[in-house]
């Protein structure tokens, strides 16, 4: 439970301009996140990490000589906005090339891959390794899927240790690949953790019982067992860990017990005097291991325990000397502090119009004000949908993405629809996070490139742009139909709204037979088992209850039934 705040939404911008007050000599705050403020090589790669805020010292904790570069940093267990990623990679780009590394989430893949798209695209050489170490989030022969935990942190502590000696692009995301591979995580639960402003935990573990299988974003383990002692506990992180081990893992490990978050440390350190004894037993030689916090998910009751399987080059990376807010390791030369002056700007481009384009823009800000009555009224139950299997926050990011968009049209009052649609969907990636943020946003940038600023539209345009939408989703989720994602009640809205405008109806009757359809299917969901995003870990506990983003994306249609064609003077 967070008892010091002043405005929840605000937590984590706020939270992190505290955190560089505090921390001046290591970073500097840039929109989205915060740089090296000490000097770096001219060409040397930029380690960009990042992800939600609310797992202290990852992300921006772990910013500095000998470690990352940067870190991007979102909302409280939400993935940093694509466009925040991008200019904070973009003050972090020393000439020799960007490697982006985070832990394996879908919100996250989204965002960071969009980023990186647009900085390959401005010739900034940009690649990503992706962290997947918690072995209980998916088998061995699918470990591309798992989720990324504390793993984080030898997988940068390398990478990162690489790029500042000056190693090539090529090199550091090689190493910090091989790095990913023979790193193994698993974590238990003994109680859920609570966003801030929240009165609930986003899980509960019943009394007597520890929740095994963690993930760092509220997510409950996927069994439950009676509460170990901590030499039991120990046998098991160990011996599943040990079962899990990569081809040529050697016999020197580090070892990393992590408290998530409310487990301090002295029962960490009992903990690991056990776990250092089991290893020692199975003939292992442990070196330089770690025992604290490192990747903590709030409040969480929790351990993990991780295994970087050492080789010589990656001994030597993960020896080196680091020194930054929270993590420091030998003696590093304290170094001088660059020039961050000239930082990125965002582009703001306005259009104007016609009378009529711009009465048009306002009825697209109208409804977009509809959008946001809806989720208001559904926020609360979406997050408890969203809490059964997955993070729950699919209301609090809804809230946060459409509030932003809202605003954002409105401000763009005065220009023709395709900016506010731009505007709109600009904001609401950059503020909602999390998946169904980063589809959002994309898709009413989507909407809006396909309808253009025009002064009238048909129900032609009115259907392509219903495919503009649906393709932006698709094409960026990746989702198939039966996935359980909101493509599920996507699909049957957009080929219902197809037909009845090819049946020669308006574009009111297409809406609502669309909206209808969607409601069906988003209800449907709930016999599927999720393949995509955070839901997938928890696949069980998911099945009776219907997809959270489906369910939003139904009742949103709904509203935009109810509403067309939209108050013109609602959003004005
Ligand atoms: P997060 O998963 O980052 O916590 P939200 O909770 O806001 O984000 O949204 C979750 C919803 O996002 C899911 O219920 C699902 O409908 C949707 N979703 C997740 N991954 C995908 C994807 N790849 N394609 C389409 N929709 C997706
Ligand atoms: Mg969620």
């Amino acid at each position: 439970m967070t008892s010091l705040f002043d405005d929840p939404a605000a937590f984590a911008d706020d939270a992190l301009d505290g955190f560089v007050a505090a921390n001046r000599q290591y970073v500097a705050r840039v929109d989205g996140g915060v740089v090296r403020s000490t000097e770096m090589t001219e060409d040397q790669v930029a380690l960009v990490i990042g992800g939600g805020s609310g797992h202290y010292p990852a992300f921006a904790g772990l910013v500095g000589t000998g470690l990352a570069a940067a870190a991007a940093c979102g909302n409280m267990f939400a993935s940093p906005a694509a466009g925040q990623i991008y200019r904070v990679a973009k003050a972090a780009s020393m000439g020799g090339g960007v490697l982006l590394s985070y832990g394996n989430y879908a919100g996250d893949v989204l965002h960071f891959g969009q980023a990186q798209l647009r900085l390959n695209a401005e010739g900034i050489e940009t690649r990503t390794v992706v962290v997947t170490d918690d072995i209980a989030s998916a088998p061995l022969d699918q470990i591309e899927k798992r989720r990324g935990i504390a793993g984080d942190l030898t997988v940068f502590k390398v990478a990162g240790a690489a790029a500042d000696a000056g190693l090539s692009l090529d090199e550091v995301e090689r190493l910090a690949q091989k790095t990913n591979y023979r790193t193994r995580s698993l974590g238990v639960a003994f109680a859920g953790c609570t966003l801030p402003g929240a009165t609930e935990p986003l899980f509960t573990v019943p009394e007597g019982q520890m929740s095994v299988g963690l993930g760092i974003h509220g997510e409950p383990g996927i069994y439950e067992r009676d509460l170990p002692t901590a030499s039991e506990l120990a046998e098991l992180l160990v011996s599943s860990l040990l079962e899990d081990k990569p081809d040529d893992a050697g016999s020197r490990v580090v070892a990393i017990v992590n408290g998530l978050g409310t487990v301090k440390y002295d029962e960490l350190f009992l903990l690991y005097g056990r776990i250092e004894s089991q290893l020692t037993a199975a003939g292992l030689e442990i070196v330089e291991p770690e025992c604290g916090e490192l990747v903590t998910s709030l409040d969480m009751s929790g351990v993990s325990l991780t295994l970087l399987w050492l080789d010589d080059e990656l001994a030597e990376y993960w020896s080196a000397p680091v020194d930054t807010p929270a993590y420091r390791k030998g003696s590093s030369v304290p170094r001088a502090h660059r020039d961050l002056t000239q930082l990125v700007e965002s582009d703001t481009e306005t259009e104007q119009g016609t009378d009529e384009a711009i009465r048009l823009g306002r009825a697209a800000s109208g409804a977009l004000e509809t959008v946001r009555r809806v989720i208001i009224e559904h926020e609360e139950s979406l997050g408890k949908l969203d809490s059964i299997a997955g993070d729950g926050d699919h209301g609090i990011g809804m809230r946060r993405g459409v509030d932003a968009a809202a605003d954002a049209a409105a401000e763009a009052t005065g220009t023709g629809v395709r900016n506010v649609l731009i505007r709109a969907g600009e904001a609401w990636s950059e503020k909602a996070g999390g998946t169904s943020g980063a589809l959002w946003g994309t898709a009413l940038i989507a909407v809006g490139e396909s309808l253009g600023n025009r002064d009238s539209y048909d129900a032609a345009s009115a259907s392509a742009a219903v495919t503009a939408f649906s393709s932006a989703i698709t094409e960026l989720g990746k989702a198939e139909p039966g996935d359980k994602t909101m493509v599920d009640a996507l699909l049957p809205f957009a080929e219902t709204f197809a037909s009845r405008v090819g049946d020669g109806s308006s574009v009111a009757e297409a809406l609502t037979a669309a909206a209808a359809a969607a409601t069906a299917a988003a209800n449907d969901t709930a016999s599927l088992r999720p393949k995509k995003g955070r839901a997938r870990p928890l696949a069980e506990k998911s099945i009776g209850h219907p997809d959270p983003g489906a369910v939003s994306f139904g009742l949103i249609t709904e509203g935009l039934a109810q509403t067309y064609p939209f108050d013109s003077t609602e959003g004005a």
